[in-house]
């Protein structure tokens, strides 16, 4: 569903992305992990083209990321976002905040789009915050309003990028709790966090990177019990 062959990212004369090699399957939960500064908001952001690539090739559901032919927003349509900032509108009511998209890039009545808005709002927990302003909601609540927000464009692959990160210690376990019951559904999932229990637990597989490269792709059971890597091994006795 998702094809980096041999990609490489540079922000000017920096090499960000090193010849990246990752192939993701319909359904599966891939987790991403590493130190700051490792290249993994870039590579997640080269998926809906946030950021464009400088070599090699980047493909979703066959189509190339960056051809000029490529219908950008056809694209990014398919693919929901979740950041670590919630990124919501602040002057919008919950309800708003999820209809917005729907109504004006899938041309969707209002109607429709409120009721698709309730049923994620229902089902990440927060029914009851439909006619709230974001700033009324825990960081958590807001987190879980974001989610909703991805979901009510029906896509096919959702992007996480650290969406715990900002949260209160007490909120993240609610967080994490959408975003399992997601991939029970069977969501293709590309997750960045520092949740290694998260990891262990709901990953089908755990890319480690470090400066810019892929250095290791394993199941969960055989990267957290024996990284084949130094660099693994040294990076999961600072966060373990
Ligand atoms: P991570 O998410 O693993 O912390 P990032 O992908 O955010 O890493 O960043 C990787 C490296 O690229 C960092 O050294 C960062 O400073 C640099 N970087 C990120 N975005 C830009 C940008 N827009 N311009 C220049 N350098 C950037
Ligand atoms: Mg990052």
């Amino acid at each position: 569903m998702i094809s980096f062959q041999q990609v490489d990212k540079h922000y000017g004369d920096f090499h960000v992305l090193k010849q990246i090699d990752l192939q993701i399957n319909p359904g599966e939960v891939v987790v991403i992990i590493g130190p700051s500064g490792s290249g993994k908001s870039t590579l997640l952001r080269c998926i809906n083209r946030l950021e464009t690539i400088s070599g090699g090739e980047l493909t979703v559901n066959e189509v190339a990321v960056n051809d000029k032919k490529t219908d950008i927003n056809k694209l990014r349509r398919n693919i929901g976002m979740v950041f670590q900032h919630f990124n919501l509108y602040p002057h919008k009511k919950v309800i708003d905040n999820i209809t917005l998209a729907p109504m004006k890039v899938l041309g969707i009545s209002k109607q429709e789009a409120e009721q698709t808005a309730n049923y994620y709002l229902e089902k990440v927990g927060i029914a009851d915050k439909a006619e709230s302003y974001p700033s009324h909601l825990s960081g958590g609540q807001q987190q879980r309003v974001a989610i909703a927000r991805g979901l009510a464009m029906k896509p096919q692959i959702m992007l996480f990028d650290e969406p715990t990160s900002a949260l209160d210690p007490e909120m993240v376990g609610e967080v994490l709790d959408v975003m399992k019951a997601l991939a029970h559904e069977g969501m293709t999932m590309v997750v960045v966090t520092h949740e290694m229990g998260f990891a262990r637990e709901v990953a089908d597989r755990v890319v480690f990177m470090d400066k810019g490269q892929i250095l290791e792709v394993a199941t969960p059971e055989e990267f957290f019990s024996s990284p084949r890597e130094e660099r693994a091994r040294l990076f999961l006795h600072r966060v373990l």
